[in-house]
C-alpha cells in the first residue's frame, strides 16, 4: 500500500450544500464561488459537479477561469478582480467571461481593448470594506462612461461585505443602506433598473435583505461554516472535504519522556503515542497546538508536540484497541475544519484552500 495520506471530495455533500444555499433564496441566481482551485477541493471536478445547477461560476482572474473552460465547462464566469491588461478583456469576450470593474484603470483597459460581442459588467462599489470598488458618489459617472461604451451590454451592481459572519449586524447594516442608497440614485438619475449582488454565505444566511438576483455562495458550498458559532443553516451543511491518514507506529513512553522536535510535550503519566502519516507537508498546519483534535478510529485525542514535515504524534493513552494500521481523520464529516483552525489561529477558509499538491485527492460521485 502507499503512503495513506488523503483527501476525499464528496461530491454528494457539494450537492447537498448547493441545495441548502439555494433553499435560503430560491428565486435567485446563484454565482457559485470557486476561487483558488473551488478552494482547494479541485476546480474541474467541482465545476463539473456544480455546471447543470448554478448560473455561474465565480473566479478571481482570466488565468482561473480558462481552466474551467478547459475542463469542459461553459457555464458562464465571473472574474472577480475583473481584467488586470487589455488582453483580459478580449479574452473574456471571447469565453464569456463577466467582469468586475472596480476602478477607472480597468475602464481604461475596456476603453482600447477590441472586442466584438458585448460585455457583461459587474459594477463593485465599495460599501464600507475599502478593498475594492469605486467610491459610491463616481457610481453615476462610471456608468455614465460604461454606457457610452460599445463594447459593454449588460451592467450589474455589486458590493461585498466585510462583517457578515459576525454576531453584531451594525457593520453590514450600514453597508446594505449605503448600497442601496447608491442603487436607488442610480436608478433614479438613469431610468435603467439594475440587478444587484451583495451576499457571500454569511449574509446568504444571516441577512434576508442582501439576498438579491444573483447571490455568491462560496465557503458554505464546501461544507464549511462561515461563523464561529453554528447556527440551523449551517447544521444542515456536510463537509466535502476530509483529510485522513493512518498510524504508522506505536510506542509506550515513561512519566517524564517528550515527543517532538523541540521536546515541547512531556508525558505527566505512562502514555501511548501514535505516530500519524501527516504533517505539515500535506497541509495540516504547523501552528497547530498541542491539544488540537484528531479522530483515531472515529474517537477523539490530541495532538501531542510539535507537527512535522511529514508526521503528528497523538497522544492515544486514553483509546482502547489502538494499532498501526488504524485510520486517522484529521478533518472531515467528524470534526469539523473550523475546529482544528481554531487550534492552529486559523479559519477553515485557509486550511482547505491551501492544501498542496502533495497530498492525494479523490473523489467520491
Ligand atoms: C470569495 C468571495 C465570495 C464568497 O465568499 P464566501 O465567504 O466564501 O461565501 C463572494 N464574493 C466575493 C467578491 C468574494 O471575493
Amino acid at each position: 500500500m502507499s503512503r495513506p495520506t488523503e483527501i476525499t471530495i464528496d461530491l454528494a455533500a457539494l450537492r447537498h450544500n448547493l441545495q441548502v444555499a439555494k433553499s435560503l433564496s430560491p428565486n435567485a441566481n446563484i454565482v457559485a464561488v470557486v476561487k483558488a482551485d473551488a478552494y482547494g477541493h479541485g476546480v474541474i471536478d467541482v465545476t463539473n459537479e456544480l455546471s447543470p445547477h448554478v448560473e455561474m461560476f465565480a473566479v478571481s482572474c482570466v488565468e482561473e477561469a480558462m481552466v474551467i473552460r478547459r475542463g469542459g465547462v461553459d457555464t458562464p464566469i465571473l472574474l472577480l478582480e475583473g481584467g488586470f491588461c487589455e488582453d483580459d478583456y478580449e479574452l473574456a469576450a471571447e469565453y464569456q467571461f463577466h467582469l468586475v470593474i472596480h476602478s477607472q484603470q480597468q475602464l481604461d483597459f475596456l476603453s482600447v481593448a477590441k472586442i466584438k460581442t458585448p460585455l457583461n459588467i459587474w459594477l463593485k462599489i465599495d460599501s464600507g470594506m475599502h478593498r475594492l470598488g469605486i467610491e459610491a458618489n463616481t457610481a453615476l459617472d462610471y456608468v455614465n462612461q460604461l454606457r457610452n461604451m460599445e463594447a459593454v451590454g449588460a451592467i450589474k451592481l455589486m458590493t461585498h461585505f466585510a462583517s457578515a459572519d459576525e454576531v453584531n449586524r451594525d457593520f453590514t447594516t450600514k453597508q446594505l443602506n449605503r448600497f442601496t442608497a447608491v442603487v436607488n440614485t442610480l436608478q433614479a438619475k438613469t431610468g435603467e433598473r439594475f440587478a444587484l449582488s451583495m451576499a457571500n454565505s454569511a449574509a446568504l444566511i444571516q441577512y434576508a435583505d442582501a439576498r438579491a438576483e444573483w447571490d455568491r455562495p462560496g465557503i458554505m458550498l464546501y461544507g464549511v461554516s462561515p461563523f464561529e458559532q453554528n447556527n440551523d443553516v449551517v447544521n444542515q451543511l456536510t463537509p466535502v472535504m476530509s483529510f485522513t491518514s493512518k498510524i504508522i507506529a506505536l510506542r509506550n513512553i515513561d512519566t517524564g519522556e517528550s515527543v517532538g522536535y523541540g521536546h515541547t510535550w512531556t508525558a505527566t503519566k505512562p502514555s501511548t503515542i501514535a505516530t500519524v502519516a501527516v504533517g505539515y507537508g500535506d497541509g495540516y498546519p504547523r501552528s497547530a497546538q498541542s491539544g488540537t483534535p484528531v479522530l483515531v478510529n472515529g474517537q477523539r485525542a490530541k495532538l501531542a508536540g510539535r507537527v512535522s514535515m511529514d508526521m503528528i504524534s497523538v497522544d492515544v493513552s486514553d483509546l482502547k484497541d489502538v494499532a498501526v494500521g488504524n485510520n486517522v481523520e484529521l478533518w472531515g464529516k467528524r470534526l469539523s475544519v473550523n475546529e482544528v483552525a481554531s487550534w492552529a489561529g486559523t479559519i477553515g477558509y485557509e486550511l482547505v484552500t491551501r492544501m498542496p499538491k502533495r497530498t492525494k485527492r479523490r473523489f467520491e460521485a
